[in-house]
């Protein structure tokens, strides 16, 4: 890989030396160095400051030991991670992950592209990351509690409502939230919104748990309006994943008149050619922690597939990739361009390869990438920072109505940042450009020793 520019290519030669066993890591920040190009040759003072040389390197990244007694009396030992990116705009800000694919990697790529989406949201979050190997899939509610609580144990001395605030991602949702939560006030003696994503008894925010994939169809709508005069209504929506993006993308796509077709979990794939039920989805996934396959089962006409990427051989207009990282190869995203697909946003984190958003691209497909379609969820946790400050709750339609507001600013900046350098409709560009541009402001005039 080799960029125009020396000075970026000089960025990346270091990062890649820095962090060679880290893929997930060093595909972020190339994606993000590539958008850089357009900019350096406008701005190339920026090289002078170093910002880029910074920003690609966290400001603190903490490892340790989570070790817990299961429920046969075992010990048990997994790795904690938590990644302080960035706090030139606010404090650190961003999800936990409690998966069995959890690495360093992993945790950095997450933090690296949490602090451009953070700033896009226009709130002030610096950009975190932070998670574990730990699998909650088959414990017990006991054993998920015995290990939030270690995990907070150290957590805690890393992190505070002014200093860093984690919230949920996969396989953190409320349960684990609350279990965190009680042991950071346990621990410390406050109760402050140290974490969001929480209950509404205990300080949660109304339309966190919707934010995520509301705001990718809000999103999703103002691009395809914007762009091509495109509505959603009555168009053919496929949605991977069955998680809490998923769900809640699939809800607003259908309020907005759109049709979804597929969801899948792990396993595979569901295809229900009437439009997808809800409600059927919410008990199996919500209530039972069941599998995507019990849909089929229940729901007549609906079919299940064995294997979760066949789900991008099904024909639609819009996809939304809402499941997990790399989860859509360039020639997936070829068999979508094949099938007459207009549309991709990223509900999930980076599910399209370089390959698949190249791909998209050349087709003249239109792109919304994950930092920018996916921030609502941010953009609300930030909402519920703001709401524990003032001790005061705002209702689920103010909630809403500002989450609205941020999704279609956020997309008005990328897309005016990728017209400013020459790349119009080019979102990932624009995106990564627009959250840039003010981390590096803030940076500069924060001094260099910072
Ligand atoms: P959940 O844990 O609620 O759900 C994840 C879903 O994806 C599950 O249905 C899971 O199935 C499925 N899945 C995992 N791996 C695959 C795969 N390889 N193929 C198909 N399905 C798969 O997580 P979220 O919904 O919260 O998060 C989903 C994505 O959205 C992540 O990338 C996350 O980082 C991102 N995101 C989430 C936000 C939020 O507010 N929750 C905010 C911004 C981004 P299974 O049960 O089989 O594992």
């Amino acid at each position: 890989m080799s960029f125009k520019n020396q000075y970026l290519q000089g960025v990346y030669e270091t990062v890649c030396k820095r962090n060679a066993n880290e893929p997930e890591f060093l595909q972020a920040v190339r994606e993000v160095l590539e958008s850089f190009e357009p900019v350096l040759e406008k701005k190339p003072e920026l090289a002078k400051t170093g910002v880029i040389d910074r920003i690609v390197e966290p400001e603190r990244f903490i490892q340790f030991r989570v070790s817990w007694v299961d429920d046969k009396g075992n010990v048990q030992v997994n790795r904690g991670y938590r990644v302080q990116f960035n706090s030139a705009i606010g404090p650190y800000k961003g999800g936990l992950r409690f998966h069995p694919s959890v690495n360093a990697s992993v945790i950095k790529f997450l933090g690296f592209e949490q602090c451009f989406k953070n700033s896009l949201t226009s709130l002030p979050m610096g950009g975190g990351k932070g998670g574990s190997d730990f699998d909650p899939k088959g414990k017990s509610d006991a054993e998920v509690m015995r290990f939030c609580q270690s995990f907070m144990t150290e957590l805690a001395k890393h992190i505070g409502p002014d200093t860093d605030v984690p919230a949920g991602d996969i396989g953190v949702g409320a349960r684990e939230i609350g279990y965190l939560f009680g042991q950071y006030k346990r621990l410390q003696n406050e109760f402050t919104g140290v974490l969001t994503g929480k209950g509404l008894s205990y300080g949660g925010s109304l339309a966190r748990k919707e934010a995520t994939g509301y705001g990718l169809l809000y999103f999703t709508k103002e691009m395809l309006q914007c762009m091509k005069n495109i509505d959603i209504a009555g168009k053919t929506i496929v949605i991977s994943g069955s998680g809490n993006v998923a769900i809640y993308a699939t809800q607003k796509a259908t309020e907005m008149g759109g049709k979804v077709v597929a969801l899948s979990d792990s396993n595979g794939y569901v295809y229900d050619k009437n439009g997808i039920n809800l409600d059927v989805v919410k008990q199996i996934k919500e209530v039972e922690r069941g599998r995507i396959s019990e849909y089929a089962k229940r729901v007549p006409g609906a079919e299940y597939h064995e294997g979760c990427r066949g789900i991008w051989s099904v024909k639609c207009d819009i996809a939304l990739p809402c499941a997990t990282q790399n989860e859509i190869n360039g020639e997936e995203a070829q068999t979508l361009v094949n099938n007459g697909v207009i549309a991709v946003a990223e509900g999930a984190n980076m599910p399209s390869t370089p390959e698949a958003i190249e791909v998209f691209l050349n087709n003249g497909i239109m792109f919304g990438p994950a930092k920018a379609a996916n921030a609502g969820g941010v953009a609300t946790s930030g909402l519920e920072m703001s709401q524990n400050s003032m001790r005061y709750s705002w209702t689920f339609e103010e909630v809403d109505e500002k989450l609205k507001g941020i999704m279609i600013n956020i997309f008005h900046s990328a897309y005016n940042a990728s017209k400013e350098f020459g790349q119009e409709g080019n979102l990932v560009m624009g995106a990564n450009v627009a959250g840039f541009m003010k981390i590096a402001d803030a940076m500069t005039w924060q001094g260099i020793a910072y």
